[in-house]
């Protein structure tokens, strides 16, 4: 196909066989000259609902309860910018270099340490330390999915996972969750029906504490269970683990991985409890699984970043990093707190749940509202969240939402309660008047956003 860089959308002819690209009238949006070169499994991709709201909700008028970016300002910024002046200067050729695919050694025995803490008990050799946990997914799912294959995940799953999934044209089945995490029955039942449908099922997906979106964490009673329903159907369990450390009271449970170190991969990641922008998680995974993954990470990206990975190792060797993690358990517990609170207070008609830990609450609307509907006029009313639908393969989750109280201060979580109580209340007022289907239509689309299709 040749390319036709520049020509306006409309005077292009897609290429043979590839979809029709349908023209936005009036905006002058160009078409792809690529549309008909792109491999299938680009077909699946798009932004996800979060990055959609991202421009917006940034905006300092908005209260945004949407994202779940990390409050990083108790960080000792001083200390940790010293730390990285020095190690520039005593180790800039080591950190400024290549290194190891599968992550500096160092820092791979002090996340046994880390890992200590939730009963994991792992060699240095079992860890590959990837580009936030984010990467390890994409490896893990690179390294097993072939298209058409199914990947269980909890319903709701993580927006981002499924994003993955998507990607490598994975067929998702979600699997209920309760207040006590993944349904062990449930689970049971969806495998034993995969399994007499003849379809593949290849991974079993879970973040089994203080859950994103949902907030619930998986009991202890549930996880040996869970683990003997995947092992026994010959499915290889994910435990994505980014918030198992920021729990607001006791202990951390011990981790699924505790419990068998062949039928699980494990991730875990530094973002939630040091800092995401130096972009290192990991991943630990049964001894053949691991050299896959160096594998498969050292064709993405060759190796970890050496300066990120340095830096973080510094870290936790100087800092009191146990200190900085029960500091922002704290600090989320207090906004956790103003969240409960607010709701309660204003929305009293809604349900939610009281996460236990990390950064998300899980919003059952009143009845006949639609939390994807209602979005744009939450916007107007200057707060942000994120509807339901974002975290189903399959359309589902709209009579949810997930509310974020990782960022905003304890005040702010308040206020954009009470804006979000007057949009629920006006929209209610919308169905009873109108009924549920005007509430849906009523939506304000913005003729400029990129096509997403
Ligand atoms: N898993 C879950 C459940 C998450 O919430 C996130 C980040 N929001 C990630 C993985 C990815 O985190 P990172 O790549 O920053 O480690």
């Amino acid at each position: 196909m040749t390319p036709t860089h520049g020509e306006p959308m409309g005077q292009v002819t897609p290429a043979p066989g590839s979809a029709a690209h349908p023209v936005r009238p009036g905006t002058g949006t160009r078409l792809d000259p690529w549309i008909g070169a792109y491999a299938d499994r680009t077909h699946g991709m798009r932004a996800s609902e979060i990055r959609a709201l991202f421009a917006v909700a940034n905006r300092p008028e908005v209260v945004s309860l949407a994202g779940g970016m990390p409050n990083l300002a108790g960080l000792p910024m001083q200390a940790l910018a010293e730390s990285a002046h020095e190690l520039i200067l005593s180790r800039g050729t080591t950190a400024l270099q290549y290194g190891s695919g599968q992550g500096d050694e160092r820092l791979r025995e002090q996340i046994l340490e880390v890992m200590r803490l939730e009963g994991i008990d792992a060699h240095p050799d079992d860890v590959v330390v990837t580009t936030g946990s984010q990467q390890a997914l994409d490896l893990v799912t690179r390294l097993f999915i072939n298209p058409g294959d199914v990947v269980v995940a909890e319903a709701p799953s993580y927006v981002g996972a499924l994003g993955v999934f998507r990607a490598y044209q994975a067929d998702v089945v979600h699997v209920p969750l309760d207040e006590h995490g993944l349904v062990p029955e449930a689970l049971e039942e969806t495998l034993q029906a995969l399994q007499s449908e003849g379809r593949t099922v290849k991974l079993l997906y879970t973040v089994p504490n203080f859950h994103n979106p949902a907030g619930v964490t998986m009991t202890l009673e549930r996880r040996p269970r869970i683990l003997e329903i995947a092992r026994r159907h010959g499915v290889l369990l994910v435990e994505d683990n980014p918030y198992g450390l920021l729990g607001f009271s006791g202990d951390p449970l011990p981790a699924i991985r505790s419990l068998d170190d062949e039928g699980v991969i494990y991730l875990g990641s530094f973002s939630k409890t040091f800092a995401p922008g130096y972009r290192v998680g990991w991943a630990v995974a049964p001894h053949a699984v691991r050299e896959k993954l160096v594998l498969a990470s050292e064709s993405a990206i060759l190796c970890p970043s050496n300066a990120s990975q340095l830096a973080i190792s510094t870290y936790l060797a100087n800092h009191d990093w146990r200190g900085q993690i029960k500091a922002f358990r704290e600090m989320y517990r207090e906004r956790r707190d103003a969240m409960i609170g607010a709701l309660g207070e204003h929305i009293p008609e809604a349900t939610w749940t009281v996460p236990e830990g990390g950064f998300y609450t899980w919003v059952r609307l009143p009845a006949g509202l639609d939390a994807q509907a209602m979005l744009p006029r939450a916007i107007t009313a200057r707060v942000a969240y994120v509807s339901g639908t974002a975290f189903y393969a399959d359309g589902q989750g709209a009579d949810h939402m997930r509310l974020s109280f990782c960022y905003p201060t304890p005040d702010r979580i308040r206020e954009g309660v009470r804006r979000l109580a007057s949009v629920v209340a006006s929209e209610s007022e919308l169905v009873e008047i109108f009924g549920t289907a005007a509430h849906r239509e009523l939506r304000i689309v913005d003729p400029t956003a990129p096509d997403l299709a």
